[in-house]
């Protein structure tokens, strides 16, 4: 086993700024001081004079959206804003988070309590595996096979929602249907780069399930309804991780461990992601490293899950006792070490030799 962890972890994992690069990016338009990136102060257990204009415990947070023109300011409101411990923990880790929400219009559909459960949580929403990811449209956590899998990741046209669920127009215009507007820029799917020059405008699909439930009056009437249009309504496309969609309304989310203070993003196993031999997985990160996929289709997509998994520091410790390549690796490069240390005291000896030649 490791002799260190950050030395275990440098050898085996890399980042994966591939991935995180693919999807929506908006950075802060400031820089977060830097008392903001700090883990937020403890708060005395018993203040003598509690802020006489704390809210109360029961007061409900307010959305997103009502933050967002506070982001960059200074007021006595954002002074108030501050004193929650929750929206302390997201401008200091998620500050971006808030800028993606505000950027695709979507703050009013979430709230301070709804984002922080999110940066709290670590695993996917999906599949119960680290998920580095969040969907925003959902305010759930996701890895990178069910982004670009997963049928509910991929969201649609509010048109194409009402039609396939049988959605009135006035019950989508009603609330319970947030829409996303996209961010135009650049996206990356598995094998392409696609230039989104404009502004689009999305729903969740399961988001639209539930509108549907409450329309037809059970899910079962949902289905039935699905199943007898299907012959007239074409199905929605999907061409899965080939399709920008899924990475408009998507981005990397850190996960927060209060209790241990800890700020994680995830990295990948650079035993399970390559096949080339162990002596080139030496060095530093490698997000750009060859890699063969599998043949036959279960091989093609069991192979594309393992090249997109990332683990938290204490899940890459379970999974290495798994993954026979890391073993591998680690071991090689104990030998490597091994040889390095016999060498250098070669070359002492060596010198202690010289030392005491006669003729020096
Ligand atoms: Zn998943
Ligand atoms: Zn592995």
């Amino acid at each position: 086993m490791p002799s260190s962890t950050p030395d275990f972890l440098k050898t085996l994992t890399y980042p994966r700024p591939d991935l995180t690069s693919s999807i929506l990016s908006t950075p802060p338009p400031h820089p977060a001081p830097r008392a903001l990136l700090l883990p937020p102060p403890r708060l005395p257990r018993r203040p003598r004079h509690p802020p006489a204009r704390a809210p109360p415990r029961h007061h409900p947070r307010p959305p997103l959206s009502a933050l967002s023109p506070l982001l960059s300011t200074s007021s006595s409101t954002h002074a108030l804003l501050l004193s929650d411990p929750l929206y302390r923990n997201l401008r200091a880790h998620a500050a971006h988070a808030l800028h993606a929400y505000s950027a695709t219009a979507l703050g009013a559909s979430i709230t301070v309590a709804q984002l922080s459960k999110a940066l709290c949580t670590e695993s996917c929403a999906h599949c119960g595996e680290f998920g580095p990811f969040l969907w925003m449209l959902d305010c759930t956590r996701c890895c990178w096979a069910c982004l670009t899998q997963h049928p509910d990741l991929l969201p649609v046209a509010p048109e194409e929602a009402m039609q396939l669920y049988g959605i009135p127009g006035e019950r989508a215009a009603a609330g319970g249907l947030p829409v996303m507007r996209s961010v135009p820029g650049v996206y990356r799917t598995w094998k392409e780069v696609c230039v989104e020059p404009e502004s689009r405008r999305f729903v969740s699909r399961a988001a639209a399930r539930r509108v549907a439930v409450a329309v037809h009056g059970s899910a079962e009437k949902v289905e039935e309804y699905i199943a007898a249009r299907a012959q007239k309504v074409q199905v929605v496309s999907d061409s899965k991780d080939m399709d920008v969609r899924r990475l408009l309304g998507v981005i990397a989310m850190p996960t927060l461990d209060r209790r241990a203070g800890r700020v994680e993003h995830g990295v990948s196993c650079k035993g399970c992601t390559s096949t080339l031999p162990v002596v080139a997985l030496r060095g530093e990160g490698m997000p750009y490293m060859p890699v063969r996929i599998g043949s036959g289709l279960e091989g093609f997509d069991a192979r594309k899950r393992e090249l997109g998994r990332m683990f938290t520091t204490q899940g890459y410790l379970a999974h290495y006792q798994v993954c026979g390549r890391a073993r591998e690796l680690w071991e090689w490069e104990m030998e490597m070490n091994d040889e390095e240390e016999e060498e250098d005291e070669d070359e002492w000896d060596m010198e202690e030799v010289d030392r005491s030649s006669p003729f020096l």
